[in-house]
């Protein structure tokens, strides 16, 4: 039997970490700060990385890979870039056993030797645009870290785009903007705010930052994939020119964008219970646990109907067939739950009598008992319906749990309390943002795309008109 897992409403932090760690998704490593993705944890990222990987194609994109290792000197071409990423940077100095001639740098992202190389790919306006992704491992040396959430290294993706114009790079944005949305929607049934970012939260280098945000179970928001328009920072700072189609001389215009293995730790932290983890049809490594139940006088007959119910359902779905005699069924149930299988079916001798077997949803724990010979269209339907109730489930709960606020003393209270997402007028003064962040932790997560502009709203800090909406919450 697992060990007692923290209940949520008791120590939240701790709940999150027995749930990684029972489950067996990730273990802490050797390095401070480094995770070991365990097969579980990984099996979840591939899932989330295969079906990222066709969005990422159907809308044009290549896979390609770079090197690990970035000259210093690169990161030092692009200002902003280089003092935003400097204080996380891990540098390799001895090599082969000498002292390096310049120094390398472990890459914490890849625009710098991508540009270096985009400026001998990119001549003319037919090299445009070019649309390239990789699959990687990062590394920032983070002083805080947390399972998933934020390690020294982590594995993502990273896309880097090149455009011959200003128009196109803004639209290559915010179409994997949506492409973000889309995802974590469809496939992780995270509810998603998308917006653009204050210019304090901007990625460095960044002319522009996108974001999509989710709003976890204990009411802190969680970013969960960012995209940049790099306007043509990157391309002057490589000296990234094309000829254009009129015969002129032009800097390239760059997009970049990534979401990471933080991904696993939202979705944990969105769906999952005290029992362990409750995960997604679409992305559940395991769909179904098929567990017989059994004593050694029915064993062969018992486990030969199973193993021809689970022959069935393989045909449509991943199905783990829990036929072991060493641990009793109580034991089983725990275990397909602690790992989040969104369908449990139990079959027994009295069930096969009947000619019946038990859907168990993972998500409400509610027993189904269906006739045998409907199984497989059982399933398929029961697991379609977790998918859409754990978004509506996770919507309605964001919807309680956002609030449109003007007044500062509110603000506060709300902040100091159960927290939540807040609506509020901003004038666009810094000034305003960091107090507010000071005072009362909580950050600009996105000004939303598509909103009305505020005219009867005033700044919720200093109470001048506001020229923005901005959506606030204490965060990850
Ligand atoms: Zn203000």
């Amino acid at each position: 039997m697992a060990e007692q897992i923290t209940p949520r409403a008791k120590d939240y932090s701790q709940w999150y970490i027995d749930v990684v760690l029972q489950s067996r998704l990730a273990d802490y490593a050797p390095v401070k700060g480094c995770m070991v993705i365990r097969p579980r944890g990984y099996a979840l990222w591939e899932k989330m990385r295969e079906r990222l990987d066709v969005m990422f194609k159907e809308t044009g994109h290549q896979n390609a890979y770079f090197p690990l290792l970035i000259p210093e000197s690169f990161l030092r071409k692009e200002a902003e870039h280089v003092e935003g990423f400097s204080p996380e940077l891990a540098v390799v100095t001895h090599a082969g056993g000498e002292k390096l001639e310049e120094p390398l740098v472990v890459r914490p992202t890849s625009e710098t030797i991508i540009w270096a190389m985009y400026k001998k790919w990119i001549q003319s306006w037919r090299d445009l645009p070019l649309l390239i992704n990789q699959w990687a491992n990062v590394v920032r040396w983070e002083k805080r870290t947390r399972l998933f959430l934020r390690t020294t290294e982590f594995l993502w993706q990273e896309g880097h785009t090149a455009h011959a114009t200003a128009e196109e790079a803004q639209e290559e944005t915010l179409r994997i903007l949506m492409v973000y949305k889309k995802f974590a929607e469809e496939y992780m049934a995270l509810p998603v705010l998308a917006g653009i970012k204050s210019e304090s939260e901007k990625f460095a280098g960044a002319v522009r930052t996108y974001a999509i945000e989710g709003l976890m179970q204990d009411r802190k928001a969680l970013q969960a994939g960012t995209s940049h328009n790099l306007g043509q920072n990157f391309a002057k700072a490589f000296e990234v020119t094309f000829q254009t189609k009129e015969g002129g001389l032009d800097h390239v215009w760059a997009t970049s964008w990534g979401v990471s293995t933080r991904l696993v730790g939202a979705l944990i932290m969105a769906h999952s219970d005290d029992r362990g983890l409750v995960l997604p049809p679409a992305l559940a490594p395991t769909q179904v646990a098929l567990v017989p139940i059994f004593t050694n006088k029915n064993k062969t007959e018992v486990l030969g109907y199973a193993g021809k119910l689970a022959a069935r359902l393989r045909a449509a779905h991943t199905v783990e067939l829990f036929d072991d005699d060493q641990s009793s069924p109580g034991w089983k149930f725990a275990e397909a739950e602690l790992s989040g299988i969104p369908v449990r079916i139990e079959v027994g001798p009295r069930d096969m009598e009947k000619g019946q077997v038990v859907l168990v949803r993972r998500d409400t724990l509610e027993k189904i008992p269906v006739p045998e010979k409907e199984t497989e269209s059982r399933v398929k339907s029961l697991l379609d319906d977790i998918q859409a109730g754990l978004f509506h489930r996770a919507l309605a709960f964001r919807k309680e749990n956002t609030r449109r606020i003007d007044d500062y003393e509110e603000f506060r209270g709300f902040m100091e309390g159960d927290g939540g997402f807040a609506e509020s007028g901003w004038c666009g003064d810094a000034a305003c943002e960091a107090k507010i962040k000071d005072q009362t932790k909580a950050t600009i997560r996105v000004l939303p795309l598509g909103r009305e502009p505020p005219e009867d709203r005033r700044c919720v800090c200093c109470g001048e008109q506001a020229k923005e909406i901005a959506v606030f919450a204490k965060s990850y």
